[in-house]
């Protein structure tokens, strides 16, 4: 860190008081070398050789400069032209340059892409672990853009399912070019894509989709409407809508095939707690065009292969999210001295901030073990039920513990850490979403049931426990009930993270996450833990090394 650089304003007599007690800013930090959970668990699973690569991504994520564009995205939120000055329609949403950086940058490293080969094949291992630690990192700087460069990926794996529309989006969307030009896609040097299925009477069930599909010759007619479709000015989006022969999945681009502009009204954007760089449309489709992508009536199973990947990436920002907030936390408590002697160093504070760090080791050591998991899957069918059971029981554990763990790392930091400049206050704002949007809290629980009605999934549950180092049975019909679905899953979500600790990370810190979320329940609040001291100091160096 390069507290020294910061110019000072020289002091004249009339000044009223001398700033001291206070933590120079936290920034160019190298976000990967700084995290040895992050570390760690990138070792484990396989990704060795991207060390250097993710140092140098980190490095530049943690930038002063990066920070600073983080802000500005966030400060300058986008803004809808649904008209021009003389009435024409134009449905054009303009973002702030910083906003635009962050999309660029996250395009030129492969975030929307490096999973997918040329043929749109999974990537080799460890493609997942890899693009995800990166994924982890940008989430600390800024999260809103990442809204459309996860939908981008994993609307490629949703395209899969119709091989001539993937011929002419696929060589486009895998380019590292982000190009802003409003024009058709194929015209351009790279393309986004972005996803509408929530409309104004539901989301979760989107069978009630109301928006109809009338097939007219070369493609659709798509007539309706979309309660939120984030990131509008996409180059293409996927929708639900009713053909005749029920619900089905389309790519609608912004451009009809005779490059007229597409029929995508814009209604207003959404005006949202957080999330606030990216925009959220409600939008009509007054006779837009679209192809279909899959068979008629399959819409529901062809869109899944999207949400499964953006389920992971909600659940590996919240991750990012958290570890940003606590990175804040120890290092403004290092530098602040309440009492005369820092805070870092009272041992209540300490309990709060190893509690924070080792809810941590258990949130990252999950997500990268689950994109192992991806992937392997491909070649290993017990892989491919990990993946199938954990990425909706990780999406409900991390992205839920998300907001309170970001406040009680703000709390951390008094009255310094509800001001904005901050940053915490943005990554509090931002915390929640993760959990509501890619299918709610209740909905991950009912998904994993789903999943635990396969003989390879309840196997899994024996094989975590054990893994995990504790004796546990696999959910009875009790435990298998909606009713208590939440209790199960938190307990499945946990048991994975105990057995993804005891691969990556210290024998003590798993020792410790086991006692204190395993073994036992932990309280609803942070810091009310007995973790002894050895254990505290062991947590915090490997939260935030000491130089
Ligand atoms: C900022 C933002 C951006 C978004 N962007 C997009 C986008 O780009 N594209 C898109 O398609 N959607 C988008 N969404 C919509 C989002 O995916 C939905 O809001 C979400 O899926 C929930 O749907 P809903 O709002 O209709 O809530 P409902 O479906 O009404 O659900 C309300 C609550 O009920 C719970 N629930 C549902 N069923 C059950 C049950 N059987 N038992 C118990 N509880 C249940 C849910 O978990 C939820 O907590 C966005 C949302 C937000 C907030």
């Amino acid at each position: 860190m390069n507290s020294k650089a910061i110019p000072k304003t020289p002091r004249s007599r009339f000044d009223t008081h001398e700033v001291f007690n206070q933590s120079p800013p936290y920034e160019n930090v190298d976000l990967f070398e700084s995290d040895l959970p992050l570390r760690d668990a990138v070792n484990a699973n396989g990704a060795v050789g991207e060390v250097a690569a993710l140092s140098t991504f980190g490095r530049h994520w943690g930038s002063a400069e990066m920070f600073a564009l983080g802000r500005q995205a966030n400060e300058n939120p986008p803004k809808l032209h649904a008209f021009d000055a003389k009435g024409f329609r134009r449905d054009r949403v303009e973002f702030h340059p910083a906003y635009d950086r962050f999309m660029a940058e996250s395009v030129a490293a492969g975030l929307h892409a490096s999973t997918w080969t040329a043929a749109c094949r999974h990537a080799p291992p460890p493609s997942e672990v890899a693009r995800a630690a990166r994924f982890y990192m940008a989430a600390q700087i800024e999260t809103g853009h990442l809204c459309p460069i996860t939908m981008t990926r994993a609307a490629l794996a949703a395209l899969a399912a119709e091989p001539a529309v993937a011929a002419k989006v696929v060589p486009k969307a895998l380019t590292r070019s982000y190009d802003l030009a409003f024009a058709p896609f194929w015209e351009k040097s790279g393309m986004t894509l972005g996803m509408g299925m929530t409309e104004n009477q539901g989301g979760t069930d989107v069978r009630a989709n109301a928006t109809s599909a009338t097939p007219t010759g070369d493609g659709y007619s798509i007539v309706g409407s979309k309660w939120f479709m984030s990131a509008p000015m996409s180059d293409a989006f996927l929708v639900l809508a009713q053909a005749p022969s029920g619900l089905t999945c389309f790519l609608m681009p912004r451009f009809r095939p005779d490059g007229s502009v597409n029929a995508l009204r814009f209604q207003r954007l959404k005006d949202k707690l957080g999330n606030r760089s990216n925009a959220s449309s409600e939008v009509e489709f007054t006779d837009a065009f679209a192809w279909r992508v899959g068979e008629e009536g399959a819409g529901i199973r062809t869109i899944l292969h999207m949400v499964q990947l953006t389920r992971l990436d909600c659940a590996v920002a919240s991750a990012g999210l958290m570890r940003m907030a606590l990175a804040q936390a120890v290092h403004h408590c290092r530098y602040r001295t309440v009492f005369g002697k820092p805070l870092y160093d009272q041992p209540m504070m300490r309990t709060v901030l190893a509690d924070l760090a080792l809810e941590l080791e258990g949130a990252v050591a999950l997500v990268m073990r689950l994109c192992r998991a991806l992937d392997l899957a491909a070649e290993d069918p017990r892989e491919a039920a990990y993946a199938r059971l954990i990425t909706p029981a990780a999406k409900f554990l991390v992205c839920k513990i998300a907001p309170g763990f970001i406040f009680e790392a703000m709390e951390c930091l008094g009255g310094n850490g509800y001001v904005e400049e901050s940053i915490l206050p943005r990554l509090y704002r931002e915390a929640p979403v993760n959990a509501i949007w890619e299918g709610s809290g209740n909905v991950m629980c009912l998904d994993v049931l789903r999943a635990l009605k396969g003989e390879e999934e309840r196997a899994l549950f024996r094989t975590l426990a054990h893994d995990a180092g504790v004796a546990d049975r696999e959910p009875n019909e009790h435990a298998s009930s909606e009713a208590f679905a939440r209790v199960t899953v938190e307990r499945l979500a946990r048991l994975a993270s105990a057995a993804a600790l005891r691969a990556s990370a210290p024998q003590s810190v798993a020792d410790q996450f086991v006692r204190t979320r395993v073994a036992g329940s932990h309280g609803a609040l942070y810091g009310a833990q007995d973790i002894d001291p050895a254990g505290v100091e062991v947590l915090l160096q490997r939260a935030l090394p000491q130089g």
